[in-house]
């Protein structure tokens, strides 16, 4: 794997694929800037020696050139993290693009534009991604969010580089998360899927029953193992057509060594809204009006056993309907259990979607080892599944 690491970038021009897909507001201002904050670890070690830095990223999924996706629009906030000047371009290819770059000096960055306003970019074209090339002397890929893409910036470009391609700090720093938890993590290794469906989450799962010592399933998953169990569920959310995967799980679980735990008692609702009627109810014998909706004491009782002797964690999913005030207590104990095994000396690793959502609204973000900025590329990075962008920089 190339780094960034030991390597002299003085006076040399880097094209960087960056995530900079950031939310904005009505006023174009940045919502959450949590991936240009990841990117700036790359660029700072490239500037610092010496180097030049021209940034290219996607914004949205534009059709055409849609002003309202333009990332002129975040230049106060990179400028902002970066504390220096931030040049653009209003083009990311072609004789402008490139005469933008070829002016660039030591020390200076630049931003261009959109690379969806282009649709050779999602296509994955060649001659695209070879006028990209023409923007730096060396290629960095560090935008891990689409490192799952086959796209001309993230994976196509990179033959154009021989040597001269590098994983920048974010992506080295996610790909080592994932060995952490699937290849070289200090046992016993536990892995927490919750979330809404079990359907989303089979290829993981399957995958990670190899390296794993420990499963907890929390969420809307549940109820599928539940009913497969020969439980009644209510109107709790519940797959019937995995309820044979359910059973073949947990039998494949126990061939392996694999520890499953499910929930003991859940927090059922009379209906799906944060108002909705409560009690605590055994997981197993919910009414028929009612649904489980987050995980109750017994269960984060015993779950806090498994979670305090875990040495590796990978959290994926909530353990309730998190979005409701009223049910978010069973995610915000978990939170809090993995916070303290961390603080003892677990690995832990969140990752892919909604979890990332709930320990960034509770206040867990620096409790935790490291947190994904991707999400569906985490996900496929779980599921066992080398990404195009990581492949491409390997060849
Ligand atoms: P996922 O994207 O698969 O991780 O699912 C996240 C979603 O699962 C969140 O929006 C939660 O509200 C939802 N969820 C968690 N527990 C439940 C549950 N018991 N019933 C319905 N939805 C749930």
């Amino acid at each position: 794997m190339h780094t960034l690491s030991n390597n002299d970038f003085s006076n040399r021009k880097a094209v960087i694929r960056v995530d900079f897909n950031v939310p904005l507001n009505d006023s174009f201002q940045v919502t959450d800037s949590t991936r240009i904050l990841a990117a700036k670890e790359s660029i700072d070690y490239i500037l610092n020696q010496g180097g030049s830095c021209v940034l290219i990223s996607h914004l949205g999924r534009p059709k055409g050139k849609d002003s309202n996706l333009s990332l002129s629009h975040i230049i106060y906030k990179v400028e902002e993290i970066l504390g220096r000047p931030v040049a653009f371009c209003d083009d990311c290819v072609g004789p402008k693009a490139e005469a933008a770059a070829e002016a660039l000096n030591p020390g200076e960055v630049l931003l261009m534009e959109n690379l969806r306003y282009y649709p050779e970019e999602t296509a994955g074209d060649v001659d695209f991604a070879y006028g990209l090339s023409k923007l730096g002397d060396f290629y960095v890929n560090d935008a891990f969010g689409t490192a799952h893409r086959a796209h001309a910036s993230t994976t196509i470009i990179a033959q154009f580089f021989d040597e001269d391609k590098y994983f920048g700090k974010l992506l080295e720093n996610e790909v080592i998360a994932v060995q952490k938890v699937l290849e070289t993590g200090e046992k016993p290794v536990l892995a927490i899927l919750g979330g809404a469906k079990v359907s989303s989450k089979i290829t993981i799962i399957e995958n990670m029953l190899d390296k794993i010592d420990h499963l907890i399933i929390g969420g809307g998953m549940v109820y599928t193992f539940a009913k497969a169990m020969g439980g009644k569920v209510g109107k709790s959310i519940c797959e019937d057509d995995y309820i044979d995967f359910a059973l073949q799980l947990m039998e494949k679980a126990k061939a392996k060594g694999v520890k499953i735990h499910l929930p003991i008692d859940v927090i059922i609702a009379a209906d799906f809204s944060n108002d909705a009627n409560k009690k605590i109810c055994s997981v197993s014998e919910i009414p028929d009006d009612w649904q489980g909706l987050d995980a109750g004491p017994e269960t984060l009782k015993a779950f806090e056993t498994v979670v305090m002797n875990a040495k590796t964690i990978l959290w994926n999913g909530p353990l309730g309907v998190f979005e409701f005030e009223n049910f978010a207590a069973g995610t915000i104990a978990l939170g809090e259990q993995i916070a303290k095994s961390t603080a003892a000396g677990t690995f832990s690793l969140v990752g892919g979607g909604d979890s990332v959502a709930a320990v960034k609204q509770f206040g867990f973000e620096a409790k935790m080892s490291y947190i994904s900025t991707g999400g569906g590329a985490m996900l496929e990075s779980l599921e066992g599944k080398t990404l195009p962008g990581i492949a491409a920089l390997l060849a």
